[in-house]
C-alpha cells in the first residue's frame, strides 16, 4: 500500500512541499502519496489524529504549528528538543516522534550548496521567531568567530541569547545595536519580507565578500536582499535551497535514503522565475 506523507499548516494551499517531495520520491523510486492539509487554526491535533487514522505514516508542519506539534510529540530529537519546536513528524505504534529539520537545511544550503564555510565566520542572525530559535543551534554547533541575535523586539532576542547560553557567547539586541559591528554572514529569520517591508540595518554592517541570506524566497529578489545589495553584500541567496534541503531531511528520517536535492532545487528555481 502507498504509504501516506503531508505537509500541515495554515494557510497551506502555497506550500511547494509536495511537489518536492513527489520529485523525492520518483527519484529514489519510493511507494509514497504527499498532500498539503490544511487545518483550523484550534484543530491541529485533531487534524493529525484524523490522518493518522486514515493511514497516514508522517508529515511536515509549517506556520503556525510548529510549537504545538512540539507538544503533540510523546518522542523528540535532541535538535527538535533544542529547538522547541517541530516541523517532521514520524507516527508509529509507539506514538509520535517529533524532529527538526529546518537548522539542518540552512546549515547544508549555505556550506554545500552556497560553498561558504561556517566556522570562523561572524554572523548576525535578524529576527527572534520560530525559525531563528530553530537554527541557533545548528548554526554554533558550526563553530562560528561568533553569534549576533538581533530583533525588532530586543527582549525576545535577549531572552534567545540567554537561553543558548550554554553553548555559546551570543551577542543580542535591537538592529540598531548592530552599528560598530562587521558581519560575514548576515540571515534574516524575520518575516519582514513577507509584508515588502526593510529592516532599519546600520550602513556597513557588511564585511568585504559578505553573504546575505534571506530564509525568504519568491519571484524576484526580496526587500532583505535588495536593502544588502546595495550595502555591499557580496554574494545573495534566498531561502528556496534552505526549503529544498529540510524536506530533505525529513525525506532521509522518514525514509531512510536522501534525496538529491540539486535537480529539484533547479527545476523548483525554474519554476519560480517562469
Ligand atoms: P515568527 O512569526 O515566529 O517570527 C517573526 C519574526 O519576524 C519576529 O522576530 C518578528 O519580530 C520579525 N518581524 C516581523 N515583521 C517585522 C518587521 N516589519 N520588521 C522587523 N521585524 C519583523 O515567524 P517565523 O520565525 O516562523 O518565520 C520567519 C520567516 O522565515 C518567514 O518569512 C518564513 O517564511 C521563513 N522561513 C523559511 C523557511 C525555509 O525553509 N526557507 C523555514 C522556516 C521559516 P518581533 O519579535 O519584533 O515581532
Amino acid at each position: 500500500m502507498t504509504d501516506r506523507y503531508c505537509v500541515l499548516g495554515n494557510p497551506v494551499a502555497h506550500s511547494r512541499s509536495p511537489v518536492i517531495h513527489a520529485q523525492f520520491a520518483a527519484q529514489r523510486g519510493q511507494d509514497m502519496s504527499y498532500e498539503a492539509v490544511l487545518a483550523p487554526a484550534d484543530g491541529f491535533a485533531e487534524t493529525v489524529a484524523q490522518f493518522v487514522a486514515a493511514g497516514g505514516k508522517g508529515a511536515n508542519v509549517t506556520v503556525p504549528f510548529k510549537e504545538e506539534a512540539f507538544r503533540l510529540s510523546t518522542r523528540r530529537s535532541a535538535r527538535a528538543e533544542r529547538a522547541g519546536a517541530v516541523n517532521t513528524l514520524v507516527f508509529g505504534e509507539a506514538g509520535v516522534f517529533g524532529d527538526n529539520t529546518d537548522g539542518a537545511g540552512l546549515v547544508r544550503d549555505i556550506e554545500a550548496n552556497l560553498g561558504v564555510a561556517l566556522a570562523g565566520k561572524r554572523i548576525l542572525l535578524l529576527g527572534a521567531g520560530g525559525a531563528a530559535r530553530g537554527v541557533i543551534a545548528p548554526l554554533l554547533a558550526c563553530r562560528p568567530a561568533s553569534l549576533f541575535i538581533a530583533n525588532r523586539n530586543a527582549d525576545k532576542a535577549e531572552a534567545l541569547a540567554k537561553e543558548f547560553s550554554d553553548l555559546a557567547v551570543v551577542d543580542a539586541g535591537n538592529f540598531a545595536k548592530t552599528a560598530g559591528h562587521c558581519f560575514d554572514i548576515v540571515i534574516n529569520a524575520t518575516s519582514a519580507s513577507l509584508s515588502g517591508a526593510s529592516l532599519p540595518l546600520p550602513a556597513e554592517i557588511y564585511a568585504p565578500g559578505s553573504l546575505a541570506y534571506d530564509m525568504m524566497y519568491g519571484k524576484g529578489e526580496t526587500p532583505f536582499l535588495a536593502q544588502a545589495r546595495q550595502q555591499g553584500a557580496a554574494l545573495l541567496a534566498d531561502g528556496l535551497g534552505m526549503l529544498v534541503e529540510q524536506a530533505a531531511e525529513a525525506f532521509l528520517v522518514w525514509r531512510g535514503v536522501r534525496p538529491e536535492t540539486a535537480p529539484v532545487l533547479a527545476e523548483l528555481r525554474r519554476q519560480l522565475t517562469a
